[in-house]
């Protein structure tokens, strides 16, 4: 099932989208946890990281390099940030569209919390 990303990626749904191109596209997080917090997706509908095939190996390569372009032009490449891609429930996955977190601008604070 196609999810809100896929009618962000067209133009649908209004985003503060901050790049894209034929391979990928970033907006703003609706609900940022950080200063600087940037989703990267893949144009084309893929649910989890699961499903993932050999095919995919440019696009989840671009997603990587956007990241770093982005962290550049948010001035956070020095001072850091993070990079996550959650997958299905214990992942905490939430929208079943392939896409990495970049978020930065305050420091993170440890991967996890331990329990
Ligand atoms: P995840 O839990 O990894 O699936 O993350 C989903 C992320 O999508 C959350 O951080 C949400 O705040 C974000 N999100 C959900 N809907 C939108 C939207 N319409 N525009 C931007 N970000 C969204």
């Amino acid at each position: 099932m196609p999810t809100i990303f896929a009618r962000i990626i067209r133009g649908e749904l209004p985003s503060d989208m901050v790049y894209q191109d034929e391979l990928v596209t970033a907006f703003r997080d609706i609900n940022p946890i950080a200063p600087v917090h940037i989703l990267i997706v893949p144009n084309k509908h893929i649910p989890t990281v699961n499903d993932l095939t050999e095919e995919d190996e440019q696009v989840m390569g671009r997603m990587l390099l956007v990241a770093k372009k982005l962290a550049a032009a948010e001035g956070i490449a020095e001072s850091g940030y993070r990079l996550m891609v959650n997958c299905n429930r214990d992942g905490g996955q939430e929208v079943f569209h392939v896409h990495m977190h970049l978020m930065g601008g305050r420091p993170l604070g440890p991967m996890l919390l331990r329990r």
